[in-house]
């Protein structure tokens, strides 16, 4: 059966659920591999879970200095699998990271490349949202291995079983001219959080949300659901909540089982970020709000009544 490379996104020997939800869309395309590049034996402490979402082979490019480069790493180890194992796809997450990896790999590779797709069925045709999830534009990459981004909570992962056999792949020693080199890692803040991409739940502030003190609203019931908390960018550059949580066309790409937008218009560049979300649930006091459009349960009020009330509901449960 012909192969399909997943690469697998990992942090601190925990592997993130994108990539059991990119290892069931391979399944749908062939047989999936996962591709693990980092520190010697982390292929072998995550090969338990590939295998229980149907990883048939597991590749360990594993290197000391794997982990310490940013993409380069996983650029060379999929290109060197491309060519000796003609994949029928790479597969790899919508993340900052997952990005650019796919964007290098298809140049390298001379392969078409589909970014952000929300599903991607057996004859490798991706689907991709548009225009605040209005349309959904299909599409299929006619020329070599294609590489699909996916993004992260589109897919539902499903558990099957697989053989995860590993298999030593070398690391090309990364050109320290040339590549750019990790210097440190540190926890951000709302470290306790899910992180934004990765979360099922989502709790974004705007503007509306008027300043950084009453962030505290959003965060409230955020932690009440076990969410993670996200913002426009009208609150990001009013100094309310920080850059990376920001959600929408410059910032990142959500799309969990539910998004709840607190104080939010709805701006097209927003949308942009959270408009693939599952259930979309709105508050604004503007009956009028775009966001209002797309939402499949809107509640026209003051946040600042609504969500202290939504939060302790759910808190009594
Ligand atoms: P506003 O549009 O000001 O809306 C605030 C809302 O809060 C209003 O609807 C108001 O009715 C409501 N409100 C006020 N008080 C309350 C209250 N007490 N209770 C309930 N509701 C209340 N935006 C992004 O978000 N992400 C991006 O990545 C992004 N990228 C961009 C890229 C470009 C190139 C450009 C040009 C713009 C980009 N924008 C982005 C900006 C975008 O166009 C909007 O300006 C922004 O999304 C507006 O943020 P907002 O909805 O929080 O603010």
């Amino acid at each position: 059966m012909s192969e399909v490379l997943v690469l697998v996104d990992h942090v601190d020997g925990e592997v993130k659920k994108v990539a059991f939800e990119l290892l069931t869309a391979a399944r749908r395309l062939g047989e999936p591999s996962a591709v693990v590049v980092g520190e010697p034996g982390v292929a072998a402490k995550l090969n338990d879970v590939l295998r229980t979402y149907g990883a048939a082979k597991v590749y360990a490019a594993e290197s000391a200095e794997a982990g310490q480069y940013l993409v380069t790493p996983s650029v060379d180890v999929l290109a060197e699998l491309v060519g000796s194992v003609s994949p029928v796809a790479v597969l790899l997450p919508a993340s900052v990271d997952g990005k650019e990896i796919a964007g290098r790999l298809a140049v390298r590779t001379g392969a078409g490349l589909l970014s952000e797709a929300v599903d991607l069925d057996g004859e490798g045709v991706a689907s991709h949202s548009l225009f605040g999830g209005g349309y959904v534009a299909k599409a299929k990459v006619v020329k070599g291995a294609p590489v699909v981004t996916v993004l992260p909570g589109a897919i539902e992962a499903e558990q099957a079983e697989g053989a995860a056999a590993e298999h030593a792949v070398e690391v090309p020693a990364p050109d320290a001219t040339k590549s750019a080199r990790i210097t440190g890692r540190e926890p951000v803040e709302g470290g306790d959080r899910p992180e934004l991409t990765e979360a099922s739940v989502v709790v974004s502030g705007g503007r509306g949300v008027g300043s950084a003190e009453s962030f505290e609203v959003v965060e409230k019931l955020a932690d009440s659901l076990g969410a993670a908390v996200g913002a426009s960018r009208a609150a990001v550059d009013s100094g309310f909540y920080p850059h990376q949580f920001q959600v929408g066309q410059t910032g990142k790409t959500v799309s969990p089982q539910l998004y709840i937008a607190l104080g939010i218009s709805g701006a097209i560049q927003h949308r942009a970020g959270m408009q693939t979300s599952k259930t979309i649930v709105a508050v604004n006091k503007d009956t009028e709000a775009p966001i209002f459009e797309i939402a499949d349960f809107g509640v026209v009020g003051d946040l600042f009544a609504v969500a202290p009330q939504l939060a302790d509901e759910i808190g009594k449960r």
